[in-house]
């Protein structure tokens, strides 16, 4: 199995660097909802878990994917080969269905009651930022490897695309994360094609219903797609979390990395009540 990808690590590593520090500074200059908790703590807790989850992304799931398209385009599996396109069109396409493939999966991780328990730790983050970009646990890695690896082998998408789409995939979740507030009117007309910070930040939400809406990565258009589209919050109304995992003592390494095989709490408020919110405005519209 091909482990080394030179252009990668070389290139596209280095660049997703830039682009972060990029963001660290500008969300700290335009800051788009209230931090509730000390931003060094916060670096410090989601990159010790990032460093427990990314090496098996580096070393598993992306040699994984890769060998899977090298697979799948060699002896004529998947969708992309039996198309006669040309080369360029070939490329477009299977990066627009990688991403759909991972809207999928994200959507998955959030309706199966065994993927939620790991994509959970995820969203116990107290606040949103840059930092939860990397803030997964690894089993989400290992568990992402049969889904995504299915969705690379059925599609046949030329393998250097594979890890040009994880660039711009990492890229783009770093930019979504973010606590960036862009000028309202530019994110208004740039949520009807990618992700935004205040489109995820409702996903991030501790009301259910927001929490379950948004699911997409780069493309916002799979929402509109599957009506799981939600842009009407405001987002100084947003409490970012789950809302029994308010506790910031929570937030270890250790309790982090325990909490998949912990036995979940009920989504609500340690009081009992259940968090809500009066929709006043249709679901497409973007508050600022
Ligand atoms: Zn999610």
């Amino acid at each position: 199995m091909k482990v080394f990808f030179p252009k990668f690590d070389k290139v596209g590593v280095p660049l997703l660097g830039v682009a972060a520090a990029a963001l660290l500074i500008l969300e700290a200059k335009r800051q788009l909802r209230r931090r509730t908790r000390p931003k060094v703590e916060r670096l410090l807790e989601n990159g010790s878990l990032a460093a427990t989850a990314l090496p098996a992304l580096r070393l598993l799931l992306l040699p994984a994917l890769y060998g899977t398209a090298r697979w799948s385009v060699r002896n004529h599996f998947g969708l992309l080969p039996r198309l006669t396109l040309p080369r360029w069109a070939q490329h477009m396409f299977g990066f627009v269905l990688l991403d759909y493939g991972n809207y999928l999966w994200h959507m998955l991780m959030h309706k199966s009651s065994i993927l939620w328990r790991f994509h959970n730790v995820h969203h116990i983050d107290l606040d949103l930022d840059v930092s939860t970009a990397w803030r997964f646990h690894v089993g989400e890695n290992f568990a992402s490897v049969p889904f995504r690896g299915g969705v690379v082998a059925l599609l046949g998408v030329p393998a250097p695309l594979v890890l040009f789409y994880e660039v711009i995939f990492e890229g783009c979740t770093a930019f979504h994360h973010s606590n960036l507030r862009l000028p309202y009117k530019l994110e208004k007309q740039l949520c009807k094609l990618i992700v935004t910070p205040r489109m995820h930040g409702i996903h991030h939400s501790i009301v259910q219903r927001e929490t379950n809406s948004n699911y997409s990565v780069i493309f916002s258009w799979w929402d509109r797609l599957h009506q799981t589209l939600r842009l009407n919050v405001p987002q100084q109304e947003i409490t970012i979390g789950v809302p029994a995992y308010q506790d910031p003592s929570e937030q270890t390494l250790s309790y982090l990395l325990r909490l998949p095989f912990q036995k979940q709490r009920a989504w609500q408020l340690p009081d009992g009540t259940v968090p809500e919110r009066e929709e006043l405005l249709p679901q497409n519209i973007l508050i600022p």
